[in-house]
């Protein structure tokens, strides 16, 4: 049994050897692996390989013939495989196994081999014949299919848990921020509520989430300016910021609320979501206004005995003609000034808190405005000798309003110029007709102003930061100065460079007769 040759004459009986050279070469062409083994001799040997057989394992017809089978399984004999095959054979059935066998220089490589017995009249099984292909390269493409499958699950299982990560760490600081947030489907369903707004409206989340906002808390919620914000104003003006909304809730009470709300632009899953921030600013309203009132009483009851002692300085003053010493007089002088600079202040601080609350009366007559602007200046320029401030231009203009306040601003904004530029002396004053508007402007070369102050510095007590302890004052002028011009119907507003100086200018509408 040296040769397949020889194998194939005794397995076939007396056949035509030309059939027979026939059929071998048929098999030697093949592209499986085929082997034939007996079954009558001990340990089932193989007795027939083609040579594609050969090819595949890497040995030769002489090292195969007379093996069983697993020779190819070399020392990998726990395969779970061999179990299904040696069960067929005994079992006398057809199977296919894809199994790890290994070439005679040891590389491993994947049979698929199917088995199948070959029987005699009497039905015994007299040979197997096994077919098989090398499926090592599909094998491995498998495998790097499987591994590339795991590696991509394990990165979306990665992604998975950072977006959950990223969800938890959001929603803890929305629970976190001390202002209730809502977060709204495009049907104004409720997704989410952060602890802030259950604990200031008094509900509970059940009672809160998949509800419709104005459905909520017995339609507590159904608020016309509300309803305006979403429909009407949101849609073409996200986000909307700081509206004030106020409402009278059942259990609550009144409550005023600043509304941010937000709407989810950006394609995704959570487009048209809308994001509402309520702000309750009831009680810091209630300080604010609490404070008013206080800057208004105050100030009120500090000029009652300041009118009084005022008015002892001025008798003082008439008594002192007999025989009263100069030193004497001058101390009374600068008593005078103090006094007038304590009711300025005092006066600045009333008129804050009536602008506060709206109560600010003009008396409303038309006066010459190039003249006001000349008397008010010549009237400072007494009180600072050596300074020099120059006024030019003119507009010949008539104005209707409320010459005193009018007044109080060319003051404000001249004694500003001075008093911020400690190293000049140079101010000017331009008065000008622009359109139906006369135009003032106070140029200084002082100190400038920052343009991180510059937006601020017309808000009430607002002071540059680093000016606080070296300039006196209170941060009302330009606020007091701001709201008079803009009941006047006209604007105030600065240009400026810091070091450089600066020029506050106002216009005010001319009248038109
Ligand atoms: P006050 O002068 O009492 O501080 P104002 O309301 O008149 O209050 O001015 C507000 C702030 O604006 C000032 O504190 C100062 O910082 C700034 N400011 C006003 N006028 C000038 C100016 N001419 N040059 C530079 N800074 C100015």
């Amino acid at each position: 049994m040296n040769t397949s040759q020889t194998n194939f004459h005794e397995l076939s009986g007396s056949q035509g050897d030309h059939h027979l050279d026939l059929y071998i070469k048929a098999l030697d062409s093949a592209n499986s692996g085929i082997i034939i083994t007996d079954n009558n001799q001990p340990d089932n040997p193989i007795v027939y390989c083609n040579r594609a057989f050969e090819t595949i394992t890497g040995y030769s017809r002489n090292e195969i013939i007379g093996h069983n089978c697993r020779f190819l399984q070399a020392q990998d004999r726990s395969q779970p495989e061999r179990k299904l095959l040696s069960d067929c054979i005994e079992k006398g059935l057809d199977c296919k196994v894809e199994i790890r066998n290994y070439k005679k220089n040891g590389d491993l490589f994947w049979n698929e081999l199917y088995l199948s017995p070959v029987k005699n009249p009497q039905g015994e099984i007299t040979h197997f014949i096994g077919v098989q292909n090398d499926i090592t390269a599909r094998k491995k493409a498998e495998h790097d299919l499987i591994e590339e499958k795991a590696s991509v699950e394990h990165k979306i299982q990665e992604r998975t848990k950072e977006l959950r990560e990223n969800q938890i760490f959001l929603s803890s600081i929305i629970q976190t921020v001390r202002e209730s947030l809502l977060v709204l489907d495009p049907d104004f369903r409720v997704l989410s509520a952060n602890g802030h707004f259950l604990k200031t409206f008094k509900v509970s989340s059940e009672e809160t989430v998949g509800k419709i906002l104005y459905e909520l808390g017995n339609h507590q919620w159904d608020i016309d300016l509300l309803k305006e914000l979403l429909v009407k104003i949101l849609p073409t003006n996200n986000p909307v910021i700081d509206f004030e909304v106020e409402h009278n809730f059942p259990h609550i009470g009144k409550k005023l609320m600043l509304l941010n709300a937000y709407r989810i632009e950006h394609d995704g899953q959570y487009k048209d979501r809308i994001l509402l921030a309520i702000e309750d600013i009831t009680d810091r309203r209630e300080i604010e206004r609490r404070k008013d009132d206080f800057l208004s009483i105050a100030s009120h009851e500090l000029k009652t005995p300041l009118t009084t002692i005022k008015g002892l300085v001025q008798l003082l003053q008439r008594m002192q003609e007999g025989g009263i010493t100069e030193k004497y007089k001058a101390t009374l002088m600068k008593v005078a000034v103090y006094v007038d600079r304590l009711n300025n202040l005092i006066s600045e601080l009333l008129d804050t808190s009536r602008i506060q609350s709206g109560n600010i009366e003009l008396h409303i007559e038309p006066f010459d405005i190039d003249h006001l602007v000349k008397d008010t200046v010549d009237n400072i320029a007494l009180t600072v000798p050596g300074y020099e401030i120059n006024v030019s231009g003119k507009s010949g203009a008539i104005i209707r309003g409320d010459e005193s306040q009018i007044s109080q601003v060319v003051n404000n904004l001249v004694s500003n110029a001075i008093k911020y530029s400690p190293g000049s002396k140079k101010i000017e004053i331009h008065i000008a007709k622009v359109s139906n508007f006369v135009k003032i402007s106070i140029r200084d070369f002082g100190m400038g102003i920052s343009a991180q102050d510059k937006p601020r510095i017309f808000e009430r007590f607002y002071r540059a930061g680093d000016i606080q302890k070296k300039f006196p004052g209170m941060g009302i002028g330009l606020y007091i100065s701001h709201e008079i011009i803009a009941n006047h119907n006209g604007t105030l507003w600065v240009e400026s460079e810091v070091g450089e100086g600066s020029t506050f200018s106002f216009t005010l509408p001319i009248s038109k007769k």
